[in-house]
């Protein structure tokens, strides 16, 4: 079994920012590590040095990719807006939706991001690898084709799925959002179809305020192939456990995907400055083998991990390392330091009970 690992420096140079010192950005000017939106590549880069440092990289089959091309851009997003994101990438730099501010060559940025997710996507589907992570940046679940928002500039998933759709033939995908952020840029691409069927598992009413509410199903075709499922702030491991068993794994077996592509947030982790949940290292290693068991019974082990967000630049390597590790079946760990700490503050008592309720009663909603 081989597990990809996709990556490149040049998505970590992603900035909002228009100079290094005085330098203008762009070619080969490396953005100085200033600090600015929690999007930073910090979470990423230190995520890469943890799995370089205890050896995990090199049990992984370790690649770049192309970006993304404007074709594979044009099946997912409109022409003006790539033209408008294109123009102002190639002079200086702007803003064209919500927080999601680029520099110069911001387009060429998520381009790559989209073309990491792409190449990950393509190379499981045809066989050259068992499954695989994509450390793509920028991330892209909140993209909507003509709106960037949320520090996301292109759908990445989508763009990956419709390339592999029209080049190779994939059939019927499932993707898993456990970005504790709701997947909202996934879900409008893929409200009205059949074939993806489209998950999200996130904070309630944290990001975006108003959208995935668990009653929002999809429509037309696309009824019943939409599911959210928001849990109250706090929740942490063993609800995610129970999230897993009672609603992802059996909507995945009545879905019968050929391929599952997981959009990875770590924000749902105990530390994040962008939410209130209280998942640990270990939490995401067990996500990461409960979607892996299903994704073996259910469709040939074929499964591709995206990144999207995560912003506590101490923590994120070690859920990241923790949940890659589990993906390749590596033995090699990386220790949580914060183990201890943060098992003593999961959930317990009355508040665990309600809790298991909520799942309860979530789960009864989405039969
Ligand atoms: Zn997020």
């Amino acid at each position: 079994m081989t597990t990809g690992f996709f990556w490149d420096e040049r998505c970590f140079w992603h900035g909002g920012g228009n100079y290094a010192f005085t330098l203008p950005l762009g070619g080969l000017v490396q953005p100085l590590a200033a600090g600015g939106l929690p999007e930073s590549p910090e979470t990423k880069r230190r995520l890469k040095n943890l799995m370089d440092v205890t050896g995990l990289t090199r049990e992984l089959s370790v690649h770049s990719a192309p970006q993304a091309t404007r074709e594979d851009l044009l099946r997912v997003h409109p022409e003006s807006y790539l033209d408008a994101f294109k123009r102002m990438s190639d002079t200086g730099g702007g803003e064209l939706g919500l927080r999601t501010p680029f520099a110069q060559g911001g387009y060429e940025h998520a381009a790559l991001s989209a073309g990491l997710a792409k190449a990950a996507v393509q190379q499981v589907w045809t066989g050259a690898l068992t499954n695989a992570y994509a450390l793509s940046r920028p991330p892209g679940h909140h993209c909507l084709p003509d709106f960037p928002n949320g520090f996301c500039l292109m759908a990445n998933i989508a763009i990956a799925i419709e390339a592999a759709k029209a080049d190779h033939g994939l059939g019927r995908v499932a993707v898993l959002d456990w970005d504790v952020h709701h997947g909202n840029g996934t879900e409008a691409i893929y409200y009205a179809r059949d074939d993806v069927l489209t998950i999200s598992i996130h904070q309630d009413g944290n990001y975006p305020i108003d959208t995935g509410a668990v009653t929002d199903r999809g429509t037309g075709p696309g009824t019943g192939y939409n599911m959210n499922i928001p849990l109250p702030a706090g929740a942490g491991d063993a609800t995610y456990a129970d999230v897993m068993e009672q609603i992802v794994r059996p909507a995945l077996e009545r879905f019968r995907p050929d391929m599952i592509i997981v959009a990875c947030g770590f924000d749902a982790s105990a530390v994040d400055p962008l939410a209130r949940m209280s998942l640990t290292a270990n939490g995401f290693a067990m996500l990461t083998r409960q979607i892996k068991e299903t994704a073996d019974a259910l469709c040939d082990g074929k499964l591709v991990l995206v990144h999207e967000g995560g912003y506590s630049e101490v923590y994120v390597p070690f859920c990241g390392h923790a949940t890659i590790a589990t993906l390749a079946g590596s033995t090699i760990t990386a220790p949580d330091p914060l183990e201890k700490n943060l098992t003593a503050r999961q959930p317990n008592g009355r508040f665990a009970e309600f809790l298991k309720r909520e799942v309860a009663d979530l789960a009864r909603a989405l039969e």
